[in-house]
């Protein structure tokens, strides 16, 4: 090895056991027998040259436990299950939909076995993967056809790529949208290959300046549901079943991108009602396209359904190849799918439903138990109450609509100094990090999705406040 830096004390240097030393220890034994050998030799290596650089002294024992913890550290999953507190169900960067335990099942039926992904069963011949769950997907929504890809972007990007490259696409300018991250429709636009026409003001468009637009250069006229905010006063936009009307007459198609989406009409379970595919297919859009993870309540996917001539296009643009979906969200799809045949039940067997859904005096059992805890754990330097507050669905699903709720309300006796934040930091860093958010000066947590009362209060055994 090349010469060391220079150790702080020599004499600490020459009491550091060596590697095999260490690797004879108990404690080094019993992780090489959980971990491999490989990677706690490493683990040792390391705790040792931290020693050696460090200046410290210590001896087998010691370095046995500090290679076991690293190696603990590392076996740590990046991916971690949280508590989501935030009020938001379908938070997207906690994940969105929740998978109902029927998709789960299929999934792993799925990853466990060779499946008749693309064979038709029937004549031994290659059959195709949409084919599994296109029958479904028309019953539910009324379209004679149906196509998936990866999420709802592809959806969009794959269907001006197909109808409307070096064509004009046609969109209000009250809809032209950002979903969040890189998802600004202009810029899809540009990658799909057609050139953005925008039309009317932000708050108003009229017929006339569709008619005023669309010509020999149009590929198609995109409507897009403003899913994610509203413009709200002296506003119009054009009903899509003229809009359908103008299309056809022009011979370009109209393609509703409806974001959420919802395969049942959300009043019978006391939400605020949302487009459903079923009505944007009926209002004579040729092609519709929704997220698979957001109302839907299944896996991150995206469905585009319509026309069955278009949908045949659709799947023969090869970029449809690179946008596919697996095996594996194949299986989650068609279970989640099927549930919707039975709509009675989806707040049972639908944790999407059942959240939203979820009574508040369920909440307030869940508060009886949580609120003393929090008491005991947090002591007389926070006051610790419930209070109602509003949960919203998320992901751009309904976002002026609130659910009503109830939250536990956490703020330090003492305002200011950073208690709240050193709080809201050490509750993300136990084992299942809990994620509230913070209004005015307190900390939020939202009930609504707390479901494991058990594991909340065992893992909250394990907070040491600030
Ligand atoms: C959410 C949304 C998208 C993007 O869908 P993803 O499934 O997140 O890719 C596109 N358009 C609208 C209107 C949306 O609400």
């Amino acid at each position: 090895m090349a010469k060391a830096q220079a150790p702080k004390s020599l004499g600490a240097l020459r009491k550091l056991p060596s590697v095999d030393e260490v690797m004879r220890h108990a404690v080094a034994v019993a992780a090489a027998e959980r971990f491999g050998r490989s990677a706690t030799v490493a683990a040792v290596r390391e705790a040792i040259a931290e020693a050696r650089a460090s200046g410290e002294a210590d001896d087998a024992d010691a370095f046995a436990a500090a290679a076991t913890a690293r190696l603990e550290k590392q076996a740590e999953p990046n991916l971690k299950p949280v508590f989501n507190l935030t009020g938001t169900v379908l938070h997207t960067n906690l994940g969105r939909a929740l998978i109902a335990e029927a998709a789960v099942e299929a999934a792993t039926v799925a990853m466990r076995n060779a499946v008749a992904l693309e064979f038709d069963l029937g004549g031994g011949k290659r059959g195709e993967r949409d084919e599994l769950v296109r029958d479904l997907l028309c019953e539910l929504t009324g379209a004679e056809d149906a196509t998936i890809v990866n999420n709802n972007a592809a959806a969009v990007l794959l269907t001006l790529n197909t109808f409307a490259k070096g064509k004009e696409s046609i969109v209000s300018r009250g809809e032209l949208i950002e979903i969040g991250g890189a998802f600004r429709m202009p810029d899809i636009m540009s990658r799909a290959g057609t050139k953005l026409v925008e039309i009317g003001t932000t708050n108003r468009t009229h017929m006339k300046d569709y008619v005023g637009a669309i010509g020999d250069s149009t590929g198609l006229i995109l409507k897009v549901h403003t899913s994610n905010y509203r413009i709200e006063g002296f506003t119009k936009e054009v009903p899509a079943r003229d809009l359908a009307k103008l299309a056809h007459e022009h011979k370009v198609p109209l393609v509703n991108d409806l974001g959420s989406g919802t395969l049942v009409d959300l009043t019978r379970y006391g939400l605020k009602h949302e487009p459903t595919v079923a009505e944007a297919v009926a209002e004579g859009a040729d092609l519709v396209t929704f997220s698979g993870d957001k109302l839907l309540g299944g896996p991150q996917t995206g469905f585009i359904v319509g026309r069955k001539d278009l949908i045949g296009k659709l799947n023969k643009n090869p970029m449809k190849r690179a946008l596919r979906v697996d095996k594996i969200r194949l299986a989650m799809i068609e279970a989640t799918l099927r549930l919707y045949r039975d709509p009675d039940r989806l707040t049972q067997t639908l944790p999407t439903y059942r959240l939203l859904a979820r009574p508040v005096k369920d909440m307030q059992a869940v508060a009886a138990r949580i609120v003393p805890a929090l008491k005991e754990k947090l002591g007389r330097n926070y006051k610790v109450e419930s209070k109602p507050c509003s949960s919203q669905v998320g992901s751009g699903a309904m976002p002026v609509e609130t659910l009503p709720s109830l939250a536990v309300s956490i703020a330090p006796v003492v305002k200011g100094g950073g208690r709240l934040n050193a709080l809201s930091n050490a509750l993300r860093k136990l084992p299942v990090p809990v994620v509230g958010r913070i209004e005015k000066d307190a900390l939020l947590f939202d009930l609504r999705c707390l479901e494991d009362v058990d594991g909340f209060l065992a893992n909250l055994a394990k907070l040491e406040a600030p």
